[in-house]
């Protein structure tokens, strides 16, 4: 009988899974020997190694346009192999979080502050616990992969070797029994590090510096790396007492050498169900009786080797075991105010004491809290701990806001239900039901938007007057098509950089909730699912013009609607324009490519054009025809110069720098190719639909399309309906059926009328 292969594929991963869990052991050499050939991976602190696991997971957008002067390094990212794949509850995380959360972590890695913690609040429903355990499974998983693996401190002390000098250090270690066990593991005991010190920290603090330049005497360039600030750990940072301990009394009997061929590196195992690596507390969770760590078996062979003032206690607390992880109380309430309390204690004094011993904390703390709960609200408990001066400047807020991206908040409608409701809707209606949601979740006004705007009346005619549709856009990384030129160029940096800070602190914190709007979804999509006839925009608008309790605490915002409508025709309205419009991408690409050249040309001058080939007589009236077309209307006299002009000045510019800085760059590379391309296009676009829809017979046709009577109009006609249909399904996704209905639509609401 043959395997099957889903049989099959289970055991691969589980017998992969087993290889994997073998531990290996290196020793000092060896481990110095990987760390000058990786250093970067080997010296890699918790810091790093959330920096990377965050980046490595949260991948840009690769088409984002590199082009964008202003542009602030505000980009779509694909968060879903942190969040979604492969999670039990899938969290949907837009562009704005995605962005905060990437700049977190490099902000994180390159300050390198020890002991911050980072509170995490976000309003209900809005999927911070399934954030904070799909990013700790994450976190989990990759510790112990093994491209991302770190190693700690293990003791093999060979007792054979202590026995012999214990005449020469009489006060240290006692006589040991000579073995008759031939097996010499016997005689090793092993001892990890309880705070999972890295190996390289065993080197004392001063001659760190020296050991490390000698290490690295032959890679300048990881030398230099070494200088800057997130590797000040490397040269600063201590191995527990333990550990200090052990090295001091064996290198006092043995000498360094010996020392060091009892030292090795094991791999650093995250398991949050042991809270290794990672902790996680919840407000019910006890703590132990006795707060210290300790394990009798190693203690006992420990004090058979030190004795009396060289006596190593192994002893440790619960921050011991997420050294160098991870430590996360997962809202504060009941217990886990103590444990607040005790972190804020903890790390304004930098130290923590169990019996007499210091021992060092240093991971990274993540406190996950309600927004009621925070130190802004007074009259709290959390107030007094958190507002405490000393521990003010340790706190960094991460807020988790409700989703503000229209496409993310239809995944999570996806993700409770497996069933393909697309294909119930006509194109764009789901798109504008996840945007009321959202609306519902928007500030009525953002500052630095308005500042950009000025007069928001002039984009009513498509737009909602609080330009909420505005910024569901902008919040995606998109610039949308229809912002009037003077906008766009206005848009800069700075300006972008104002909006997109106050839309991360302000919006999406109230609202109808992650919970809430899927279940008025549901209840929406069981009313008007059916195979006969698609879900449009009337049945939307008319379902929240209900009343719905999911929306009482926070109603749509006023005139929301009927602007969505707006927006919706002005869309559809595009799109069949775009379907209608036949044009001649060579043509248009020829006509702007021989502008830019014949632009520096002699009046009268005969030139073969050197982009196109093309032979030009060139003339004022050729340029002008050109410009015509560019422009799409006939210009005065004078518009023509200051185009020509303005045009030249640019190009010049862009032919110093972009094409002899780039030597294989073409001129239809250029944004300014780009920007006379896209103007030449929208040009034409716009006069499309005036042959076809002042034709009663063009409006008949598409109502009697696929019935027996569209075979009675002349030929004409039906190609341009045909081509019509087609390109409404190949270009957004119609149904054929789908195609004809927005048609009829636009003929009915008489949509061209509204936007001429
Ligand atoms: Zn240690």
């Amino acid at each position: 009988m043959r395997m099957s292969k889903h049989i099959k594929k289970a055991l691969d991963a589980f017998l992969d899974n087993m290889v994997k869990q073998k531990k290996t052991i290196l020793t000092f050499d060896e481990y110095l020997a990987m760390a000058t050939e990786n250093p970067r991976h080997i010296f890699r602190n918790h810091f790093r190694f959330f920096h990377d696991v965050i980046k490595e997971n949260i991948l840009p957008d690769e088409d984002e346009d590199k082009n964008d002067p202003e542009r602030i390094g505000f980009l779509r990212y694909d968060s879903s192999k942190l969040f979604e794949v492969d999670f039990d509850r899938p969290f949907f995380s837009d562009t704005l979080l995605n962005n905060k959360l990437v700049k977190a972590a490099e902000t994180m890695y390159n300050s390198a502050q020890q002991n911050k913690i980072y509170i995490i609040s976000g309003p209900p429903g809005s999927g911070k616990s399934a954030c904070i355990n799909n990013l700790l499974q994450k976190l989990e998983e990759e510790a112990n992969s093994k491209n991302k693996q770190r190693f700690e401190i293990l003791w093999k002390i060979d007792k054979r070797r202590l026995g012999k000098c214990v005449d020469k250090n009489n006060v240290i270690a006692c006589k040991m029994q000579e073995s008759s066990n031939t097996d010499p593991e016997d005689n090793i005991i092993e001892i990890p590090c309880p705070n999972h010190d890295l190996p390289i920290l065993i080197i004392p603090k001063q001659y760190r510096v020296k050991y490390l330049k000698t290490l690295f005497e032959n890679n300048k360039e990881f030398l230099t790396e070494l200088g800057k600030k997130n590797y000040e750990w490397l040269f600063n940072d201590r191995c527990c007492t333990i550990c200090e301990s052990i090295f001091w009394n064996l290198f006092d009997m043995l000498g360094l050498e010996a020392t060091l061929q009892m030292l090795y590196a094991q791999y650093y195992e995250f398991n949050r169900r042991l809270g290794k690596g990672i902790t996680v507390f919840n407000p019910d969770d006890t703590e132990p009786k006795n707060p210290i760590i300790s394990d009798a078996t190693i203690q006992a062979e420990l004090d058979k080797l030190f004795k009396g003032d060289y006596k190593v206690h192994y002893a440790y607390s619960k921050y011991a075991m997420v050294n160098y992880g991870f430590y996360i109380l997962m809202d504060i309430k009941k217990k886990n105010e103590n444990r607040l309390e005790e972190l804020h204690n903890i790390l304004s004094e930098g130290i923590h004491k169990i019996g007499f011993v210091e021992e060092k904390v240093n991971s990274i703390f993540i406190a996950v809290m309600n927004p009621e709960d925070l130190p802004a609200n007074k009259g709290n408990a959390k107030e007094s701990i958190l507002s405490g001066k000393s521990f003010q400047d340790r706190q960094e807020f991460i807020k988790i806001p409700y989703i503000l991206d229209p496409e993310k908040e239809i995944s999570t409608y996806r993700a409770t239900n497996e069933c393909d409701f697309g294909k119930y809707f006509l194109p764009r209606v789901l798109l504008n039901f996840a945007k009321i949601v959202i609306s519902t979740r928007m500030q009525k006004e953002i500052k630095s938007l308005n500042e950009w705007i000025g007069n928001t009346r002039k984009y009513l005619k498509y737009c909602d007057k609080d330009l909420m549709l505005l910024r569901m856009d902008l919040y995606k990384a998109t610039i949308p098509k229809w912002l009037l030129e003077e906008d766009k160029k206005k848009f800069n940096a700075s300006t972008r950089r104002k909006i997109i800070s106050e839309a991360m602190e302000a919006e999406g914190s109230e609202g109808c909730s992650g919970r809430d709007s899927v279940r008025l979804f549901y209840k929406f999509y069981s009313l008007h699912k059916e195979p006969e006839k698609l879900i449009d925009m009337s049945m939307l608008i008319a379902f929240f013009k209900g009343k719905h309790e999911e929306l009482a605490k926070t109603p749509i915002p006023d005139g929301f609607l009927d602007s969505l409508v707006k927006m919706y025709n002005y869309s559809v309205l595009q799109e069949i324009k775009e379907s209608l419009f036949y044009y001649n991408e060579w043509q248009i690409s020829r006509d702007v490519q021989n502008y830019l050249f014949a632009i520096f040309e002699d009046e009268g001058a005969e030139k073969i054009c050197s982009y196109t080939g093309d032979k030009l007589k060139i003339t004022d009236d050729l340029l002008a025809e050109m410009e015509n077309k560019i422009i799409g209307k006939n210009i005065a006299h004078e518009q023509h110069n200051n185009f020509r002009k303005n045009t030249a000045k640019r190009l010049s510019i862009v032919l110093a720098e972009e094409i002899v800085g780039q030597k294989d760059k073409k001129i239809t590379d250029t944004a300014l190719y780009k920007e006379l391309q896209d103007s030449y296009f929208n040009a034409l676009k716009e006069k499309v639909l005036e042959p076809f829809w002042d034709n009663k017979s063009f409006r008949m046709a598409i109502k009697d399309y696929g019935k027996k009577d569209f075979n009675t109009y002349d030929e004409r006609i039906k190609t341009n309906v045909n081509y019509l249909m087609k390109n409404l399904q190949k270009k957004f996704n119609y149904s054929e059926n789908g195609a004809q209905e927005i048609c009829i639509y636009a003929i009915d609401e008489n949509i061209i009328e509204q936007f001429s």
